[in-house]
C-alpha cells in the first residue's frame, strides 16, 4: 500500500473514531434521563454499548500513549549511549564521510 493511500486510510479512520466519540456523547447526553419502560429498554442497552465502546476507545488510546513515551525513551537512551560512543550516526563523523577526498 502507497505511503499517500496509507495516509488517507489514516485521516478517514481518525474522522470516523472522532464522528463516534462526538455522536455517541450527543446521546447518551439527550437520553440520559429517559424514562425506562422495562427491563430490556433499547435506549439503556445502546448507552450500556456507548459505554463499553469508550472503555475500549480510551483504553487503546492509553496502549498508544504508552506506546510513543516508551519509543520516545528508547530513542533518547539511543542517543545518549550514541553520544557517549562519540559515534553519533546522524554526523559526518559518524557515517564515516570524508570530504577532502
Ligand atoms: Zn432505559
Amino acid at each position: 500500500m502507497h505511503s499517500k493511500t496509507k495516509r488517507i486510510f489514516a485521516v478517514i479512520m481518525f474522522v470516523c473514531v472522532v464522528f463516534a466519540l462526538i455522536f455517541s456523547a450527543i446521546f447518551v447526553i439527550s437520553h440520559i434521563n429517559h424514562e425506562c419502560t422495562d427491563e430490556h429498554c433499547p435506549v439503556c442497552a445502546q448507552i450500556h454499548n456507548i459505554e463499553n465502546l469508550l472503555k475500549k476507545l480510551f483504553s487503546a488510546l492509553g496502549f498508544f500513549a504508552v506506546g510513543i513515551l516508551l519509543s520516545c525513551g528508547l530513542l533518547r537512551i539511543r542517543n545518549a549511549f550514541s553520544r557517549l560512543k562519540n559515534t553519533d550516526i546522524n554526523t559526518l563523523i559518524g557515517k564515516k564521510i570524508r570530504l577532502n577526498i
